[in-house]
């Protein structure tokens, strides 16, 4: 997967991102190689047309966590309430932690606001808040990680893709979704509901008529992401 991103300043930064373990693309670390493998994506190529700030910076160890002080309706621990990051935090490339941290001490603050001096009815007062409002989020996050990392595992092992998951029509309803939101306008407003975290997926899909323009506007088509090389040509650019 690859992404370019808006800055501040009049910057913009450029991220490829690989399953860890992808021995061979360790290589972007390398300026060439990083720079060889963007200019073979369509829609990124241009993106290098700036002037760099520095060399190729690799991040490793974004990890998908999840922690909740509240066991079969009993607090474990009183007095501490986890927000935002410390609560859940899921790879960063949904571009979701800080929407969602935020909203998460604004509803610390209101669940706080009706009074301190009950830490075991404050534990589960924001437990049920955040379970209720902001896990159905990370959870949602999770599903599309598993996806892509079986689709990603699968093109590393030279095997075909997965069938979809049948036992999760909305993963695979949300692929259509992603696709059809660039094609379709009403549906690149119900996808922008999504992606600045106001509505859930399901909510959105949910909304008369956008289900039938999903259909007809994912159909036959791919993800812009999806037009750059295939795995084969990714490793001779890399080696
Ligand atoms: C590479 C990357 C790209 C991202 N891109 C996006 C994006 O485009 N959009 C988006 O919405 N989100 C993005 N995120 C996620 C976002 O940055 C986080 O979700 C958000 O910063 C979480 O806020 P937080 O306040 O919960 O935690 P943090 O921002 O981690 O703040 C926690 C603070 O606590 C401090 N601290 C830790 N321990 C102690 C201690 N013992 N005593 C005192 N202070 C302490 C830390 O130094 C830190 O300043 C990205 C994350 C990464 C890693």
């Amino acid at each position: 997967m690859a992404i370019g991103l808006p800055m501040d300043n009049d910057t913009s930064c450029v991220g490829v991102i690989c399953m860890a373990g992808d021995q061979p693309l360790k290589e972007l670390r390398r300026n060439d190689v990083f720079e060889r493998v963007v200019r073979s994506i369509p829609r990124l190529a241009h993106w290098l047309e700036g002037d760099p700030l520095h060399d190729v910076r690799p991040m490793a160890g974004a990890m998908d966590r999840y922690r909740r002080f509240v066991i079969d309706g009993e607090p474990v621990v009183a007095g501490l309430l986890a927000v935002g990051d410390a609560w859940a935090c899921t790879n960063p490339t949904a571009g979701r932690g800080l929407p969602l941290g935020i909203a998460h001490a604004v509803a610390l603050r209101d669940v706080a606001g009706q009074g301190l001096d009950d830490p075991y009815g404050l534990a589960v007062a924001f437990d049920a808040v955040t379970e209720g409002k902001f896990t159905p989020w990370y959870r949602n996050q999770i599903d599309r990680d598993h996806e892509r990392v079986a689709l990603m595992k699968a093109a590393i092992e030279g095997r075909e893709p997965p069938k979809p998951d049948e036992s999760n029509p909305m993963v695979q309803m949300q692929r259509k979704f992603m696709v059809a939101a660039n094609f379709d306008p009403d549906v690149a407003r119900a996808f922008l509901d999504v992606m600045s975290v106001q509505h859930l997926p399901h909510e959105v899909i949910a909304r008369p008529g956008i289900i039938d323009k999903v259909i007809a506007a994912s159909d036959g088509r791919r993800m812009p992401e999806e037009q750059g090389p295939s795995r084969e040509e990714l490793l001779a650019l890399v080696s």
